[in-house]
């Protein structure tokens, strides 16, 4: 039976040495609770560092480390000191999380970290791989896992592997700044679906794929040789049910059954009814804006001092990676704020800000949100924000106001919470105030909304509608393989072409026969494509006929030696060999002048793009523009000249970066049904790249062998890959 291989940094679990026996206590995060119905009522098993390096483990525990992990269906990776200082302490956390998060002047771009990020992502693949069996699902979590799914698809091509990552992915212009960037985006490409926390980093990561990587990205798809990738965006949700139970169970409590922390709530509760509590749970991170918050507390106090000794800050800031200089900095400057506020501000029975420095246990968590009135969250930046949610949660009664930073993967879904910027003091101060004043009746209207997409979208729901969506993967990935042409179709063909006494070939130019150059100009047949088409002329009972949007000049010129027959600018002209050009269709170009302008401010407006004029035709390429400006454009132009040339019988054709504006009544559909009219060829091929070669795939009879060459949506039989493949082909042909 396949399993899911779960894999992330560190395993679901705490490793324990008590008297002398080693146990392994899972611990249940909320990836774990996502993954519940996979790993543990699947037959899954998560594989991930168990958190204590191999010095720490006695040596005579060292193999109880795997019969431990076994018990809670995980698999460890073993990691020494080094290991874990250069991949998790350095690359993972001093290069790709300050640099994810937009801090780029704490992101240090080490080698040696680098190499250690290298050595430990083949560890993890080392051990993914020899759990791997025919059939099972590879599932990778995060940043400090990013080269892992091209490590595993190298080695064993038929796993579908997903990834998630669960911060945010920055846009090009920072990330671009890595050194490892290439490195980077190729590991990440290994998998088959990538899925990110908002639409944004989705194309934030699209854009760095075609940028650095010149890929093509079709809405969200890569299409990588015969692979392809899909991204797509799945927003983590929580484990709804038990933190809404958590707060049911709460309020039922009797005094005794209370925490310690909930009698000192409730106690200054009752001292002063009135007062506002106003809760932040984060991680002491930079990214989680808490300086920002503690000054813009500072600010609210002193504008609206008819406020003070009527609300107090609950703030937990739970220890984090505070062996990084960063984060000790931001320590002590925390420290600093809380000292000097509450000692500017503070009366003898009030202080203003509440300053827990360490993590509580869940139930603690549940009071916290339970009882304040108002929860306070300024990440500068955050992937998503879970206490985001889990505060809207526990609001059983649905009161309460959620005041959240815009910066956060959860603000696209929590619309109906206050939203600041959370570098703008003045604003989170006025919010502040709305919050405390906002009408009960208003505060349950917007959580029931937000409880209400909460409830359905839970981590559950995540974990399933992303390994759906990889499932999904397969059914695009087997309509790919079925249409590559195999070796033994190839055969076949080629058996046909040798019995048949009267034989055609189409062959398109550019992206064809020739691959493609930045200025077309330059892309002259070389003497080995020249060859390789004369000799397949020189065959008995065979016609070939080159047939390309270029111009008739450039065309006749190319090809003067090679007695093949020519058609141009995509059937307006004709040239058998040996004969002059004749025009094929009556045709208009005195629209020209009109449309020419147009495309001018295009390529005004458009660096790197040019205008080709033909004698039927205007040709706009942008290649060599920016590739998303340049589809951006031509999506604006098409629609511009569309709705133009309504009336004047214009049609545009989409080409491989190129636009090209003629006359509705050519195409090279048309031009082959003209070609084979009446002549009954035994045997007709075609072969070409772009849309304008899907009129004639869509043209010739079925009989015909059509191939597309690279993946795209295609009217063609078959597809190769590239023009390198297309040469191989047209040796056979060849051969004969
Ligand atoms: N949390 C916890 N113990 C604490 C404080 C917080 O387990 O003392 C949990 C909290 O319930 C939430 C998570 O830590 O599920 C924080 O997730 P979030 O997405 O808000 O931030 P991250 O730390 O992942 O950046």
């Amino acid at each position: 039976m396949s399993k899911t291989i779960i894999i992330s940094n560190r395993l679901p679990l705490q490793l324990q040495i008590n008297n002398n026996s080693l146990e392994a206590i899972p611990s249940v995060g909320g990836l774990a609770t996502g993954m519940k119905s996979v790993h543990r009522d699947g037959n899954g098993v998560w594989v991930g560092w168990p958190g204590l390096t191999e010095e720490e483990i006695p040596e005579d525990m060292q193999d109880k480390v795997v019969e431990a992990c076994k018990k809670e269906q995980c698999v460890p990776v073993n990691l020494d000191q080094e290991d874990v200082d250069g991949f998790y302490y350095g690359f993972s956390n001093r290069t790709i999380w300050p640099l994810f998060h937009y801090f780029m002047e704490y992101a240090e771009f080490e080698k040696n970290y680098w190499n250690t990020y290298k050595k430990v992502n083949e560890k993890f693949a080392e051990v993914v791989l020899e759990q791997l069996e025919d059939g099972d699902t590879v599932w990778v979590h995060d940043y400090q896992l990013m080269l892992l799914p091209q490590l595993i698809k190298k080695e064993r091509p038929e796993t579908r592997i997903g990834f998630f990552l669960h911060i945010p992915f920055p846009s090009y212009e920072v990330f671009r700044t890595l050194p490892w960037r290439k490195e980077i985006l190729k590991g990440l490409l290994g998998s088959d679906l990538i899925g990110f926390h908002t639409y944004d980093y989705e194309r934030h990561f699209l854009s760095s794929v075609s940028r650095i990587l010149r890929h093509d990205v079709n809405f969200n798809e890569i299409m990588l040789g015969d692979r392809l990738v899909t991204v797509n965006s799945f927003p983590m949700g929580i484990d709804y049910a038990k933190f809404e139970n958590a707060a049911l169970t709460n309020q039922k409590q009797n005094a005794k059954e209370q925490s310690e922390l909930q009698r000192r709530l409730d106690m200054h509760l009752d001292a002063t009814p009135d007062a506002k509590m106003i809760l932040s749970i984060d991680r002491l991170d930079y990214t989680k804006g808490i300086a920002n918050r503690i000054r813009a507390y500072e600010y609210f106090l002193e504008n609206y001092p008819q406020y003070l000794e009527k609300v107090r800050l609950v703030m937990l800031a739970v220890p984090s990676r505070s062996n990084v200089p960063q984060y000790q900095k931001l320590k002590k400057e925390v420290d600093e704020l809380v000292g000097r506020i509450n000692g500017k501000f503070a009366t003898v029975s009030w202080t203003p800000i509440w300053y827990f420095y360490r993590s509580m246990p869940f139930d603690n968590l549940i009071d916290l949100y339970t009882t304040c009135d108002i929860a306070l969250l300024t990440p500068i930046r955050d992937g998503m924000n879970l206490v985001a949610k889990e505060y809207v949660a526990t609001r059983t009664d649905k009161t309460g106001v959620l005041i959240l930073s815009e910066m956060t993967g959860a603000a696209q879904e929590l619309n109906e919470a206050l939203l600041i910027n959370p570098n703008n003091f003045e604003e989170i101060a006025e919010t502040l105030k709305e919050a405390i004043e906002m009408p009960e009746e208003e505060q349950k209207q917007r959580n029931s909304q937000m409880q209400k997409r909460l409830k359905r979208y839970n981590v559950e729901k995540w974990s399933s509608e992303f390994l759906d969506a990889l499932e999904k993967t397969k059914d695009k990935s087997d309509m790919v393989k079925a249409i590559k042409i195999k070796k033994t179709q190839q055969q076949e063909m080629m058996q046909a072409f040798q019995k048949s006494e009267k034989r055609i070939l189409f062959l398109d130019y550019d992206g064809t026969l020739r691959g493609f150059v930045s200025d077309p100009a330059n892309a002259k047949p070389d003497p080995a494509i020249l060859d390789l088409v004369a000799s397949i002329q020189a065959q008995e009972h065979t016609k070939v006929v080159i047939i390309s949007g270029r111009d008739r000049d450039t065309l006749g010129t190319w090809w003067k030696d090679v007695p093949v027959t020519l058609i141009a600018e995509h059937g307006v002209w004709k040239r058998k060999s040996g004969e002059d050009w004749e025009i094929t269709e009556k045709i208009k170009n005195d629209w020209m002048p009109q449309i020419r302008p147009i495309l001018e401010t295009y390529v005004d407006r458009t660096p790197g793009t040019f205008i080709e004029e033909k004698n039927y035709s205007l040709a706009w390429h942008y290649r060599n523009a920016d590739p998303e400006l340049g589809e951006m454009r031509a999506n604006e132009l098409s629609t511009v000249i569309k709705e133009l040339a309504s009336n004047k019988d214009l049609g545009v054709l989409d080409g491989n970066k190129v636009l090209e504006i003629k006359s509705g009544a050519v195409n090279k559909g048309k031009a082959v049904a003209k070609e084979i009219f009446n002549k009954d060829y035994s045997f007709i091929f075609s072969i070409g790249d772009d849309w304008t070669d899907e009129f004639m795939f869509e043209e010739l009879p079925e009989s015909a062998y059509t191939v597309k060459v690279g993946l795209q949506k295609t009217a063609a039989r078959f597809y190769v890959e590239d023009t390198d493949h297309v040469r191989q082909l047209l040796e056979e042909f060849a051969k004969n």
